[in-house]
């Protein structure tokens, strides 16, 4: 790369894990004067206090932030956005066309922002994969239309990304790999699973994440929303996508070609690589993440799924072959189980079942724009906090 490139950056999500992973790799490519970003835009959630620090830091001029009681802490030199509709306000407000965004709100409250920026004729960085799985076949005919950039942070999207490009066309892919740790009960009967702690569930064995996806991580509905990922971001049918498990983490997911050639992407579990290739996309440049220690790797390990045990993957290909508003329902309901699984609420066993229900209970409609969206994931919400409440009042 010649010369030092300069873009504009709105980070969503700033405080959470991948977002300050973000800006670790931002101040790491300004420090070594390969790459500046102008940090125009932050969105969070209730971290006001880190939020404040990082617009300080960077000079960041336009912050939003959902609670607004957390507001005061931030530079009196910002603009700021409050409110539920915040990080939309803020694209709306401050996107310019051509300048990059990173989705790393958890949930689908980061799709509004995410639609609005693409828009606005903004390349999207997305690690919010529910943004995907709810409203795909929204984003990604408008990411056509609008002929912007698509660029996967989620590690197995980033290395099924980098391998696809392997090959000339999507044509001459025969199945899409997608790898998974298998979280803390890979090992453990139905039985411990069921009634696993919070604890438990949180200790993931290899990656350092945020508490939605740790659990989700646990569930394999992280597998699951990635699977459902996959199929939109390659236009990949259901049964072009599978998943395996890799307890090392090494191999973040693998594309066979029609010539039965296998190609792999690999490096340790830190998500500072996949971040930093979709900041500098096309290019690669000398990153701060952990660098592969062949010497200490030992062995790589694959088993199948046992999908008696974690039904989440089940429903990913439900999902995938239903279409209309089953990513939304599965996605906003599981948003919900987990909640409140966090809060004590349910059992970690109940979590998948709740979204089998859901989306059994709630029939498949169309969904033709982003209120569509919206509805069915709140339709979502409210049946499975009906279920909590009729489990709450039987015990
Ligand atoms: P965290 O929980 O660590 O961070 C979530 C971020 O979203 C925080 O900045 C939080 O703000 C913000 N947020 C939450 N609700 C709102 C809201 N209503 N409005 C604005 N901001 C909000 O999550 P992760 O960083 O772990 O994950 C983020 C996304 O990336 C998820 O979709 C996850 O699945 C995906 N992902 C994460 C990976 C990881 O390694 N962590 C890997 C691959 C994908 P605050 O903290 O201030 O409340």
């Amino acid at each position: 790369m010649k010369g030092l490139v300069k873009r504009r950056l709105i980070v969503l999500g700033s405080t959470g894990s991948i977002g300050t992973n973000t800006l670790d790799v931002v101040s790491h490519l300004r420090r070594e004067g390969l790459f500046e970003f102008d940090v125009v835009g932050l969105a969070a959630g209730r971290n006001g206090a880190l939020v404040a620090e990082q617009a300080s830091a960077f000079s960041v001029s336009h912050v939003a932030l959902a609670d607004s009681q957390q507001a005061a802490a931030l530079p009196k030199s910002c603009k700021v956005y409050t409110g539920p509709d915040a990080p939309q306000a803020l694209i709306e407000a401050v996107a310019e066309p051509g300048d990059l965004v990173v989705g790393a709100i958890v949930g689908s409250a980061g799709l509004p922002a995410t639609m609005a920026a693409i828009n606005r004729g903004c390349d999207v960085a997305l690690a919010n994969k529910e943004t995907l799985v709810a409203a795909g076949s929204l984003v990604m005919p408008l990411v056509r239309e609008k002929q912007v950039q698509l660029l996967p942070i989620d590690s197995e999207h980033s290395a099924l990304f980098q391998c696809v490009q392997a090959g000339r066309s999507l044509d001459e892919v025969k199945r899409l790999i997608i790898t998974a740790s298998g979280g803390p009960f890979r090992q453990a009967t139905r039985e411990q699973t069921d009634s696993a702690t919070v604890e438990q569930a949180l200790d993931h064995p290899t990656w350092k994440m945020g508490r939605k996806v740790t659990i989700d991580s646990a569930t394999l509905m992280n597998k699951a929303l990635e699977i459902i990922e996959a199929h939109w971001l390659f236009d990949m049918p259901a049964d072009k996508i599978e998943a395996v498990i890799h307890p090392q983490s090494m191999i973040h997911s693998f594309v066979e070609f029609i010539d039965n050639s296998v190609i792999a992407q690999l490096g340790p579990p830190d998500m500072r690589t996949p971040i930093q290739y979709t900041l500098t996309y096309p290019n690669r440049l000398l990153g701060n993440s952990r660098a592969m220690d062949w010497a200490t790797i030992g062995q790589m390990d694959f088993e199948q799924i046992d999908r008696e045990r974690f039904g989440s993957i089940n429903l990913a290909y439900d999902v995938i072959r239903q279409g209309g508003s089953s990513g939304a329902v599965f996605n906003a309901a599981n948003e919900v189980a987990v909640e409140a699984f966090l809060s004590g609420r349910i059992r970690f066993g109940q979590i998948t079942q709740l979204v089998a229900d859901a989306m059994q209970q709630l029939p498949v409609k169309p969904i033709e724009d982003l209120a569509d969206c919206l509805k069915a994931d709140q339709e979502a919400r409210d049946v499975v906090n009906q279920h909590l409440e009729v489990a709450a009042a039987t015990h």
